[in-house]
């Protein structure tokens, strides 16, 4: 079970305190997009999430969008968010897309975070690759089929967490 463990638990990607992650030597800031920047059924980035960016590179970490979306809306939220590096069809849990986004920028696991809105994909996949973990609240409730499914198994995980003092679903870290 702490496998699906957050290292760090937001509300969202604004209260993030990038001079903790700073603090803790992390230089690449691993970001899934659907749930986590943008609510999953929206097709555009925002000033929001442009600014979030800009200042987490502004900390001296580089960014790159580490998806499981398909290729066309990934690269379009990277397009518009002048990020260089986009790994979709990134089938977290498994580990391939980010090992491959550490070679590209020369990082270890250890200067390396995962932010992410899910347990069953982000949270356990960024363990799975060794990196630090940032859990956020997803951005809307509604999720596409294939979440609602794991939404569904991450329900339990939140239970057991709950009953077992180790993470209580709504208190988040900062
Ligand atoms: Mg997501």
């Amino acid at each position: 079970m702490r496998l699906f463990k957050p290292d760090y638990y937001v509300r969202n990607f604004e209260k993030i305190n990038l001079d903790r992650l700073k603090k803790r030597g992390i230089k690449l800031l691993l970001c899934d997009i659907d749930n986590t920047l943008v609510a999953y059924n929206d097709p555009d980035s925002n000033a929001k999430v442009k600014r979030f960016l800009r200042d987490v590179e502004a900390h001296g970490i580089q960014v790159a969008l580490c998806s499981n979306a398909a290729p066309a809306r990934a690269k379009r939220f990277a397009r518009d968010l002048d990020v260089e590096k986009v790994y979709y069809l990134s089938f977290k849990p498994l580990a391939r897309n980010m090992k491959k986004a550490m070679r590209h920028f020369h990082v270890s696991p250890r200067q390396t975070a995962l932010l992410g809105d899910q347990l069953l994909t982000d949270m356990l996949g960024g363990h799975l690759a060794g990196v630090y973990t940032i859990l956020t609240a997803p951005i809307i409730e509604k999720d596409k089929l294939d979440t609602r499914i794991n939404r569904f198994f991450e329900g339990f995980i939140y239970r057991h967490f709950e009953k077992n003092n180790i993470l209580k679903k709504g208190d988040f870290d900062d």
